[in-house]
């Protein structure tokens, strides 16, 4: 790639072709400067919920943006951040009761975990070990780093690193092995929390797992006075069916973290919700208990007005009615390839449908990802494997002939790859 000087994320300059240029956003579309329309099939890396410039959220930022810029958020506060707070604890699990605000999903977890061990500290019984589950991802700070899956990603800083302890995935029929292996890491008594993406595991592969476990993982932390910590960064606002994926293991976590689709994608913001406990635990008239976390950008009032307005859309519109009708879409779609051999693993949670393409070396440096990627692009579709993971995370205003046509091409891209002409 020439003729920029920005250096782009997960992107190998070396070998990936020019960008293309966006000239405007619109519904589940991205539309070139050439007039191209591409399909979001992957909502803009997880964060557009409703469709792109959404009409009531962009109106709350256009209004919010005749009012405010950047407030400093100590000493001072404003009416958006307020009001965003009050409404979140409203929609959370219960028990949640305060809202810290950052500006990205990494900022969230980074915030919990410190949330998590001040608790501890605060209280006077310290505790440093976090739990976490193979495969995971919760961002690419060094904190968020350390407690993710090891691998290439973080190769070059694993010194910097710090150890946590890590429960195996459960596997289907393997779930015991997970819970047998955080209660022997409880049983140390030094796990402050345990950090999970409840029921699926994005960034790792799109794999899910029961709800049942998370729910006996809660009650495992629970008997060991340790927290739960929801990275909910990817799997809120609908993606899995639920608001929040922890309502369907009936579960509330002692700490949530919520991103990406908190403005319904149009802006970047963060909230980590925590209970009252842990709240109350940095209360007191010695400073030295206050919890020293800031970010300049720290509830910024466009952003809470965008985010305000998105509960506003969730208030008013039928948004669990296009989820559902979105989690039946794919359904249908994605019975195209059942029993297919060129396939492994199809899978489907809520509105976020998963398959493996049969590849004789799998994983994220699979040749299979470029070659897949570069043919959906010729195809006028944004859809980015995870290396031989094929998954669609669509926008709900997806309609069906759209997905139709992501999952024509995904058949014909199969096709290509088992004739070895892709
Ligand atoms: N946690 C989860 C579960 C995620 O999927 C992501 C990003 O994909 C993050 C945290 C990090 O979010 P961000 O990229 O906004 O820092």
């Amino acid at each position: 790639m020439k003729n920029s000087a920005v250096w782009y994320p997960f992107t190998q300059h070396a070998l990936e072709p020019a960008m293309r240029r966006i000239a405007r956003t619109e519904g589940a579309y991205l539309v070139e400067e050439n007039g191209a329309r591409m399909l979001d099939a992957i909502s803009s890396w997880w964060v557009i919920t409703h469709g792109h410039r959404h009409p009531v959220i962009m109106g709350a930022i256009r209004s919010a943006a005749e009012t405010y810029d950047q407030i400093i958020f100590a000493e001072y506060t404003h009416a958006p951040a307020e009001a965003l707070a009050e409404g979140l604890i409203g929609i959370a699990p219960p028990g949640l009761a305060h809202v810290f605000y950052s500006d990205s999903g990494s900022t969230a977890v980074e915030v919990a975990l410190k949330m998590a061990l001040g608790f501890f500290h605060t209280s006077g019984r310290p505790r440093h070990r976090v739990c976490v589950m193979e495969h995971g991802y919760h961002g690419d700070t060094i904190g968020t780093m350390s407690t993710g899956e090891r691998g290439v990603f973080n190769a070059a800083y694993a010194p910097l690193l710090f150890s946590v302890d890590r429960v195996p995935f459960p596997e289907p029929g393997r779930e015991q092995a997970t819970l047998d292996a955080f209660e022997e890491c409880c049983a140390t008594g030094e796990v402050a929390a345990l950090l999970v993406e409840p029921l699926l595991l994005g960034a790792g592969g799109m794999k899910s797992y029961p709800a049942s476990v998370l729910r006996d993982l809660k009650r495992i932390a629970e008997r060991h006075g340790a927290l739960l910590i929801a990275d909910e960064v990817m799997t809120g606002w609908g993606r899995t069916g639920t608001l929040f994926a922890c309502e369907q293991a009936d579960i509330s976590p002692d700490i949530l973290c919520t991103s990406k689709g908190l403005t319904g994608g149009a802006l970047p913001l963060a909230a980590t919700l925590c209970t009252r406990e842990i709240f109350e635990a940095h209360l007191s008239t010695d400073r030295r208990k206050t919890f020293f976390h800031s970010s300049s950008y720290t509830a910024n009032p466009i952003a809470c007005a965008a985010a305000l307005a998105n509960l506003e859309v969730w208030r008013q519109e039928p948004v669990g009615t296009r989820i559902e009708a979105l989690v039946e879409r794919q359904q249908r779609q994605l019975a195209r390839f059942a029993g297919d051999p060129r396939f492994s693993d199809i899978r489907q949670i809520g509105t976020i449908a998963a398959l493996d393409l049969s590849v004789p070396a799998g994983g994220y440096l699979s040749e299979a990802g470029p070659r897949l990627r570069a043919f959906f692009r010729e195809r006028r579709l944004l859809i980015r494997p995870l290396g031989n993971v094929i998954y669609l995370m669509p926008p709900y205003c997806v309609t069906e002939d759209e997905l139709k046509r992501a999952y024509e091409a995904i058949d014909e891209a199969a096709g290509l790859f088992a004739a070895g002409r892709l």
